[in-house]
């Protein structure tokens, strides 16, 4: 039986730390865990890294703390698009869905897309069709709602102004979601979910859903999962940039997500983080930023649940 693990992220725009009190501490922790323990349970009953990794990501989209699922950020109507994507290493088959509403679990509707569909990516109105097919529920708005983040876009919302989580040096509470598994046959898998930026106008989307830039699988090297501008991990194709190092350049795992986010994601001005796992359960999850929401564990004892540096 060979190593699995699974590391999971909440975002890299974590509270300021002056204005992270425990007990908020304590909830960011604990959602981590639930998900990380859930996921990591996935892998221990011998399922598959795709599984884990779904498993995780749905009950942080579950949780109002981060911008995915029922936490996410509103947009210039007001309203919630979010994206997600999913993909399996073993097979390189991935599926993904960008500006969608009402969908409880994107994490799933792009698992759907990956598996019940001929496609890889469904966006907007054609993903929502896609989601009436397979008698998907909506929630309301007021599922989403949420207090924090309806003040976040009051204050920027008749301007032309966008708020990425990383970008706000005040109190902000967000984190696009991911996770990565690598199972007990040496299988990897990567999904992310999110609701993007707050006051996001025009359809814009980020990299969450875009494989190879926010999100990549493939046995042959890694599962990455990434969270920062997205505009930037779109132009330097971070996910993939990952598992070309590690593929052309002999890097370890550590080395080329330290490459990637240490050195040429900022050459470019981009901000955030990544987690990434091998197909000998190694695992990376290294940010940028003051913080990010992170948390890992293996088979091999390791298990950690970190937010700052
Ligand atoms: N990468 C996400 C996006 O640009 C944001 C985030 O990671 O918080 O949509």
């Amino acid at each position: 039986m060979k190593n699995y693990a699974i590391a999971i992220h909440g975002g890299a725009g974590t509270l300021v730390k002056g204005m992270m009190t425990p007990d908020l501490e304590a909830k960011y922790k604990s959602a981590l865990k639930e998900a990380l323990d859930s996921g990591y349970k996935v892998l221990e009953k011998g399922e598959s890294a795709i599984d884990a990794v779904e498993e995780a990501v749905r009950l942080l989209e579950d949780s109002h703390l981060f911008n995915a699922g029922k936490g996410s950020v509103f947009t210039a109507q007001g309203t919630h698009e979010m994206d997600a994507a999913i993909m399996d290493g073993k097979t390189l088959n991935a599926g993904a869905v960008s500006l969608i509403t009402g969908i409880k679990n994107p994490v799933s509707l792009a698992r759907d897309v990956m598996e019940k569909s001929e496609h890889v990516f469904l966006a907007g109105e054609g993903a929502m069709q896609f989601a009436d097919k397979l008698n998907y529920k909506l929630e309301d708005a007021a599922y989403f709602y949420d207090e924090f983040r309806h003040q976040q876009w009051l204050e920027i919302k008749d301007t032309d102004n966008f708020q990425l989580d990383h970008s706000v040096k005040k109190d902000s509470k967000f984190g696009t979601v991911g996770a990565v598994a690598c199972d007990k046959n040496g299988n990897v898998a990567a999904a992310t979910s999110t609701g993007g930026m707050t006051n996001k106008k025009w359809g814009r989307v980020g990299d969450s859903p875009m494989i190879g830039a926010g999100n990549y699988a493939n046995n042959k090297t890694c599962a990455v999962s990434c969270t920062g501008s997205g505009e930037f991990f779109i132009r330097a194709v971070v996910a993939y940039d990952v598992a070309m190092l590690m593929e052309h350049k002999g890097m370890s795992l550590q080395e080329a997500s330290e490459e990637v986010i240490n050195k040429r994601i900022i050459e470019i001005n981009g901000d955030g983080g990544l987690i990434a796992v091998d197909a000998q359960g190694n695992m990376a999850m290294p940010f940028n930023t003051e913080g990010m929401y992170r948390a890992c564990k293996s088979s091999r004892g390791k298990e950690e649940i970190s937010i700052y540096k």
